[in-house]
């Protein structure tokens, strides 16, 4: 593997980990903001909704990481899933989660 698909992959491990935390973190505060007064129900749904957004971004983002992170394992991430030529080193490197080339993209 060249340097530079390894710093990507690296990346990819990171922001991984960092949506890891984030949705441990946004499952804690659900659990807690459900422990509090009865009161502030409705302020609570309107929180839960927020929160299951986030949570729903940060793992839409998750899953693209894990295909692209499939993808480097299978040695396969260099190459466009439409056309089967190179993807561009740094159009990887610009849009890490992409599995197209250029070409492809633009259509
Ligand atoms: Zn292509």
């Amino acid at each position: 593997m060249s340097t530079e698909l390894l710093t990507i992959k690296q990346q990819l491990q990171a922001r991984k980990a960092e949506l890891m935390q984030r949705l441990t973190t946004l499952k804690a505060d659900i659990t807690m903001a459900h422990s509090a007064d009865w009161s502030e129900q409705a302020q609570e749904r309107e929180n839960d909704e927020v929160m299951n957004a986030l949570g729903n971004e940060a793992r839409l983002e998750l899953s693209k990481i894990n295909r692209a992170l499939e993808r480097i394992e299978e040695d396969e991430y260099t190459t466009c899933r439409s056309c089967g030529e190179e993807i561009a080193l740094k159009r990887l490197q610009a849009v890490p989660y992409t599995d197209l080339c250029i070409r492809c993209a633009g259509h």
